[in-house]
């Protein structure tokens, strides 16, 4: 089997202006092309197309994940070319990938095998350059908190309590506690700082959820930076960056639009962090894209207890989106691991494995009918090497649970593939659609808490009900920052838990479907500008380091200009 890159690289693409003006109803000059195979679509089409119905949607989320990923993009992508490839007018949605997954281990993000968007080395590499935009507006916000420390300070921020640290778009463990302005008093005043990944930045989630330009810069200029010696926050507004920052960015709010392999189209646009931010692609993406296509399929990073719950109870919160069904992606790789199989102990993988990690799976179709109102199709992702029993062990289980579950073979056979898996979600949608009495996605998802709700008890509830945690507990310190924030016109926001992608609960050693464990609350951030609090549990990287041998090692390109290495 030729790799990600080979089969993404023998593919004839076409040119993505006519390809989208035969398949879209877009005037042609509302793109901005980046070379042949990349577009941007303007913010005034985005705001002209406002009017329009919207056409279903989809969300692809999955199971518990192992750390190479179980296929979330690629089934992505593979439902859509499936969905065209029995006649439905389709459209994806996927976040833009971050550059240090992919000289670091997971390597690119823009699906695999036969299912993937291209031109997959652009999408991995520089892609539209919307990512450096939004390095380069967080990183003028910092250069502007210094300068105006240095010039006398007239807002009087605490130098031991500026928030706003830089970022980086590299895993770069070196820069994660760093101290600036050494070398005497034409440099500033000397502080700790540090950075983090350009994914994990407030500006990324705020691109990612604003509704136009507005809306971005009015989020933009809440961005707390700091608070005063009295605890007093000071924001971007006043420190009259907002503008300046938007200016950075108005064409990274415009969404991007490619080709999959099967020349069907794709928003490609935003990328926030799956545990400090909210992990799915651009609101505007996802709006637009609902105005051009009858079916829309999106992802979600992370297993459904983190990805798909902040996509309903942020991102559908904030954007009126209500998703028909959820695709739930299954390996069998993953359900063995859930079951207690280790790499290192052969013989571990038996069907007793696979038997007792069902559990995960079950928990989150649980999860996704019971609280979020959603029906799901169970959708297993087949590796070659899964046996037909396997395979027919987890039809069983989805039997039982009265899902449906599809085999879907998109990794080998492209959209012809995911036909079955297409014919479910088509017979999901409509039947969402008959219930809602329209087509369209009117009401708002069911979201798992009311904005109205204290933040203390918002995390409880995600907590509980989501997680099955029997407690909660904060450190003091974070249950009076809560209390401030409350009190500080804050309460009203939404929260977004970051925890380890592998546990249901923080401890990514509890595998299955663990009850009654404790989440701690370590840790809390206001991202006034994104508009939600962020709550950390567990030990979560806001710069993640390399690993021994970096996939940045094996990256290299030909004297024709060929890239090889990426995967
Ligand atoms: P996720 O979005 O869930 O993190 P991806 O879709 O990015 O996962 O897939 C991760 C990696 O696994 C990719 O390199 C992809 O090519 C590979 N992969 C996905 N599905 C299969 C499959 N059915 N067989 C073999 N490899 C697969
Ligand atoms: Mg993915």
């Amino acid at each position: 089997m030729p790799t990600d890159i080979e089969i993404a690289q023998a593919a004839s693409l076409q040119k993505i202006l006519p390809l989208a003006s035969r398949r879209l109803d877009i005037q042609e000059d509302s793109l901005s092309p980046f070379g042949h195979y990349k577009a941007k679509l303007s913010l005034e089409e985005v705001q002209r197309l406002s009017g329009r119905k919207d056409g279903h949607l989809i969300l692809v989320t999955a199971i518990s994940p192992t750390p190479p990923g179980e296929g979330k993009t690629t089934t992505t992508v593979g439902l859509g070319d499936g969905l065209n490839h029995i006649g439905k007018q389709t459209m994806i949605c996927l976040r833009e990938p971050s550059l240090g997954p992919c000289f670091g281990m997971k390597g690119g993000a823009a699906g695999g095998g036969h299912a993937q968007v291209v031109p997959m080395e652009d999408i991995n590499l520089h892609f539209t350059g919307d990512f450096h935009a939004i390095g380069l507006a967080h990183n003028l916000l910092a250069a502007l908190i210094d300068n105006h420390i240095h010039h006398g300070n007239a807002l009087r921020l605490d130098v031991r309590r500026i928030t706003w640290r830089r970022v980086i778009d590299m895993n770069d463990r070196a820069l994660r506690d760093i101290t600036v302005a050494l070398g005497g008093p034409g440099n500033g005043y000397p502080r700790q700082d540090g950075f983090d990944i350009v994914v994990a930045s407030e500006v990324m989630a705020i691109v990612c959820l604003s509704t136009s330009l507005a809306d971005l810069k009015r989020r933009l200029g809440n961005i707390v930076v700091g608070y005063t010696a009295t605890k007093q926050p000071v924001t971007a507004r006043e420190l009259k960056a907002d503008g300046a920052m938007a200016a950075l960015l108005k064409d990274a709010l415009a969404p991007n639009l490619v080709q999959t392999l099967e020349g069907n189209l794709a928003f490609v646009h935003g990328g926030p962090f799956a545990n400090i931010a909210h992990g799915c692609n651009s609101l505007i993406a996802t709006q637009t894209a609902l105005k051009l296509a009858d079916y829309v399929v999106t992802e979600a990073g992370f297993g459904a207890d983190l990805g798909a719950e902040k996509f309903i109870d942020i991102k559908c919160r904030k954007g009126g989106l209500k998703p028909a069904c959820a695709v739930l992606v299954a390996t069998v790789r993953a359900l063995k691991y859930h079951g207690g199989a280790d790499a290192k102990k052969p013989g571990s993988d038996g069907p007793q494995a696979l038997a007792d990690g069902l559990a995960n799976l079950r928990r989150h179709v649980e999860n996704i009918q019971r609280h979020y109102g959603l029906p799901v199709i169970v959708s297993i992702n087949r590796f070659d090497s899964d046996l037909i029993e396997e395979m027919a062990m987890i039809e069983r289980c989805c039997t039982e649970l009265d899902v449906p579950c599809v085999l879907a073979t998109h990794w080998a056979d492209g959209g012809a593939g995911a036909a079955d898996l297409a014919r479910a979600v088509v017979r999901a949608c409509e039947r969402s659609a008959a219930l809602s009495g329209s087509s369209a996605s009117s009401a708002p998802a069911a979201a798992l808490y009311a904005d109205a709700e204290p933040l203390a008890d918002k995390i409880r509830a995600v907590a509980t009900k989501i997680y099955r945690a029997g407690d909660v507990v904060f450190t003091p310190k974070a249950l009076a920052q809560l209390q401030e924030w409350q009190a500080g016109g804050y309460g009203h926001f939404p929260v977004c838990i970051a925890k380890t992608q592998y546990s249901f609960s923080a401890d990514p050693t509890l595998r299955g479907a663990p009850v009654g464990h404790t989440l701690h609350v370590r840790e809390l951030r206001l991202n006034a500008g994104a508009e939600f609090v962020v709550a950390i549990c567990g030990d979560i990287m806001t710069m993640p380091g390399l690993p021994k041998v970096p996939s940045a090692e094996r990256i290299d390109v030909d004297d024709a200009g060929r890239i090889s290495g990426l995967f």
